[in-house]
């Protein structure tokens, strides 16, 4: 009998006891290559020596300050990298323990601009169907997944729906790229104007999609129409790279290679590897000067914001990313991946669509490939793949299920940036 209240009760659970580069072992020694870094964390593998020599350095020298009394060097070496790396003027970085305190400061940040800048009115936040910001009050109510919102209903910041940019189910067979991106943001655009411009503070999205719909790349010029509505109309663009962001799709930021500067992005996951837990929210210029300029005072932190030992584990992720020019071997490695696939999976019946960027891949299993049916979500399609993955030694993350009624099954492949081409 556990007295631990795991995430689901009922499911049995075998004890991790070590990880070794890209492997997980069992109580019972057996081995997990482990193809999705957990949820897309693990980006490094397990046991790097180089990030567990830099945490035990870390303990040595101070583990812990609370950030009202002293910052530390690690914390802001770690902010000075993120500047330098993070596109147009995202100089300000505010750490936070993970994905989903990170797109709740960037909620209030977002909020916090508006009152600031004498624009109180801006209250409501548009964010897409098929998306997921994570599970506390704030990053439940933007999320795009109406059941899981509605036991929490009363509790919830106002927030509003438009479609995601899902172009194997959504884009229309005369559609190009680009109209299809046109329609997105044109539906953004009138369902900002039926909110009423004054009233909206912010759009949120997922630079990649990934729990909710596999690793789904916006299509051509999407972001860059979405930028275009949102400056019209005076509305910040979050970008949530919690899961995509920090070299996951080949590049630190994904709207890199979108060409895309939002005002506010969020990381987690793979910026400490799993190492520590570790998120961050970076600001533009402009959004911390209204802050600092106006009371001077963003009205929100934590406990272990800036932690010492987790930014220390964080800056040696990166620095083993940079120094091992990793990034190529991501950008590399998912070409070869999703090549792979598509020549063993592409003629079976079952395989709907493989997609993704870098080395995060999504590959979504339907009954039908012609009308692209998806399976009986009674079925349970993705928890026996899991659960067979898992029998034959295979981690690997499934996404979808039934979301506002719409059923998708698929797998998110997104394995450590380490492998080798004949991983
Ligand atoms: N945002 C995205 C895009 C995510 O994928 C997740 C987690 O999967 C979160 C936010 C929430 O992060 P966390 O689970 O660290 O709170």
């Amino acid at each position: 009998m556990t007295h631990v209240f795991h995430r689901n009760p009922k499911k049995h659970l075998d004890i991790a006891v070590r990880g070794q580069g890209i492997e997980v072992f069992d109580q019972n020694n057996k081995s997990y290559i482990d193809a999705s870094g957990g949820a897309a964390v693990s980006c490094l593998g397990h046991g790097h020596p180089a990030i567990i020599e830099a945490i035990k350095k870390q303990l040595d020298q101070i583990a812990y300050v609370h950030s009202s009394f002293f910052t530390t060097q690690v914390t802001e070496d770690l902010a000075d990298f993120l500047q330098q790396h993070a596109p147009g003027e995202l100089n300000h970085v505010y750490f936070l323990s993970g994905g989903s305190e990170a797109i709740e400061a960037a909620l209030k940040l977002a909020r916090q601009y508006f009152v600031e800048t004498g624009q109180a009115s801006r209250k409501y936040f548009i964010a897409r169907r098929q998306s997921y910001h994570g599970n506390t009050l704030g990053a439940l109510a933007i999320g795009g997944n109406a059941t899981r919102r509605k036991p929490f209903l009363p509790l919830l910041v106002p927030a509003h729906h438009v479609s995601p940019c899902y172009a194997y189910r959504d884009q229309l067979a005369h559609e190009s790229e680009e109209q299809y991106a046109t329609r997105l943001a044109d539906e953004l655009e009138q369902k900002i104007l039926e909110l009423g411009t004054e009233n909206v503070a912010a759009f949120v999205a997922e630079t990649v999609v990934g729990a909710t719909a596999g690793a789904v790349p916006p299509v051509k010029t999407y972001l860059q129409r979405i930028r275009q509505v949102c400056d019209r109309h005076g509305v910040l663009l979050i970008l949530d790279e919690v899961m995509s962001g920090m070299g996951r799709t080949g590049h630190l930021f994904a709207c890199d290679q979108d060409q895309v500067v939002p005002d506010i992005i969020t990381i987690a996951k793979g910026l400490g590897a799993g190492y520590q837990p570790i998120g961050a929210m970076i600001a533009s210029d402009r959004i911390y000067n209204a802050i600092t300029g106006g009371t001077g005072f963003f009205q929100h932190g934590h406990t272990y914001m800036g932690h010492a030992t987790a930014c220390a584990a964080a800056l040696a992720v990166q620095q083993v990313i940079q120094k091992e020019h990793l990034l190529k071997n991501v950008l590399a490695r998912g070409e070869q991946l999703r090549t792979e696939l598509h020549s063993a999976l592409d003629g079976h019946p079952y395989i709907g669509d493989i997609r993704g960027r870098g080395l995060f891949t999504g590959v979504e299993f339907v009954q039908d490939k012609n009308t692209k049916a998806p399976f009986d979500p009674a079925l349970k399609i993705n928890s026996q793949l899991k659960t067979q993955a898992m029998h034959n030694g295979l981690m690997m993350y499934p996404s979808g299920g039934t979301i506002d009624g719409i059923h998708g099954d698929h797998v998110l492949l997104a394995p450590p940036f380490i492998c080798t081409a004949a991983n």
